[in-house]
């Protein structure tokens, strides 16, 4: 018999991290590494969520349990926050918190898949969807969308995917990690293609203000409202706020679907820390001064990152609309000579850019779509034209 089961040991290291955490190694090891990995904002977390957070942990009765299903404060401030910022009007009793938008995930496919049920992925996707789906039971399908149509898949290629078993559509817009936006056509039409199908949507908003040059990214269950009882939204603190290491995202899904899944995570992880909640409510019952700031920094460093990206030949950088990834293709530097080195995939491509640039990213390979990269600008805008730069001179 088998020391690993089939189902946990069928599970890929997350690449982004794997990345990320070579680069931080040969970091620590003295080497200038610029770092694309991470997906994470290079800002502190604002001062007035800590202050909460301090506060809170002076007092002894935080050092408790919460309801394995969130704080209640928490629950209402969250969806006092979803009508504020999306128009989505939900009851307190429709919010699970969770440890973080993965958590969410994880809790979601869980609670909807039988063995066997599919769920639809468009591609690239986010890496660690199709594990998720996989440890749940459920059967994965791609949908390739690549840079000729923006990364965003159409309907006719959904419905060419769809089949008796199809049970979820995920969908993430703006998208980790091509950075495409839906627009509001866009959006209504994928939903009302879900509903006219009897499907479930599972929709990750977690970078919902992260949009540039006026793009909006509406809300599914806003757009198309019928679809409010088969669809699962997927959010959290961590990017708008800054918050990664905190671990506090949710679900937004019916009450029964909400019940469901809160007793599994009763069993699996009870609550979410409870410092870490009265932190998150400070979060999302304050403003969005923060994440207007750190967008103006991100909206600055995507300009840049595109436009140098596109000045190397044999990489073709689309304009992403949102989020903070820059996806281009690298098709062009396959099978090419540099400094000694003749990369056929991404994955080598990313290989060698660290060895001979010292310059991390993550080949997309990790997002089902070999032949790119994906690079994140949540970095210092002096690190990003640096580790640019050095791919502009190994790549000429
Ligand atoms: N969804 C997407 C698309 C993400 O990119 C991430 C983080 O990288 C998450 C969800 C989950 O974030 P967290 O678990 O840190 O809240």
């Amino acid at each position: 018999s088998r020391r690993i089961s089939a189902r946990v040991g069928g599970i890929a290291e997350s690449a982004t991290l794997a990345v990320d955490s070579k680069a931080k190694a040969l970091k620590a090891a003295g080497r200038p590494v610029v770092g694309f990995g991470a997906g994470e904002p290079d800002f502190p977390t604002p001062d007035y969520i800590v202050e909460a957070a301090v506060e809170a942990c002076r007092v002894p009765a935080n050092h408790r349990y919460t309801p394995a299903g969130g704080l209640p404060e928490l629950k209402k401030a969250i969806a006092e926050k979803t009508l504020r910022d999306t128009g989505y009007a939900v009851e307190p009793a429709q919010v699970l918190v969770t440890n973080g938008g993965k958590q969410a995930i994880y809790e979601a496919f869980a609670t909807l898949l039988d063995p066997g049920d599919e769920v639809i992925l468009p591609a690239p996707y986010w890496t660690t969807y199709p594990e998720a789906i996989r440890l749940a039971g459920g059967v994965p399908v791609e949908v390739l969308a690549d840079e000729t149509q923006d990364y965003k898949v159409t309907v006719d290629q959904l419905e060419e995917a769809r089949t008796d078993r199809t049970k979820v559509l995920l969908f993430n817009s703006p998208s980790n990690p091509t950075g495409a936006v839906y627009d509001r056509a866009e959006t209504e039409a994928i939903g009302r293609w879900a509903l006219d199908n009897d499907l479930w949507v599972l929709t990750d908003e977690i970078y919902e203000h992260l949009t540039y040059d006026g793009a909006e990214a509406p809300s599914l269950p806003v757009v198309v409202p019928e679809l409010a009882d088969t669809c699962v939204v997927v959010n959290g603190v961590a990017k708008t706020y800054a918050m990664t290491g905190w671990r506090v995202g949710w679900v937004i899904a019916p009450q029964d679907v909400v019940k469901a899944a809160t007793n599994l995570q009763s069993h699996a992880t009870s609550n979410v820390t409870n410092v870490a909640q009265r932190a998150a409510i400070a979060a999302v019952s304050g403003d969005l001064a923060a994440v207007g700031t750190m967008k103006e920094a991100f909206d600055r460093r995507r300009r840049t990152i595109v436009s140098m990206l596109n000045e190397i030949d044999g990489v073709v950088c689309p304009e992403p609309k949102g989020a903070f990834y820059a996806f281009p293709s690298v098709k062009g530097l396959l099978g090419r000579t540099f400094d000694g080195v003749t990369p056929t995939t991404s994955a080598e491509l990313a290989e060698l850019m660290l060895d001979k640039a010292e310059v991390a990213a993550v080949p997309g390979e990790a997002f089902g779509a070999p032949g790119y990269l994906r690079f994140s600008y949540a970095l210092g805008d002096e690190d990003l034209v640096e580790g640019i730069t050095r791919l502009q001179k190994l790549f000429a």
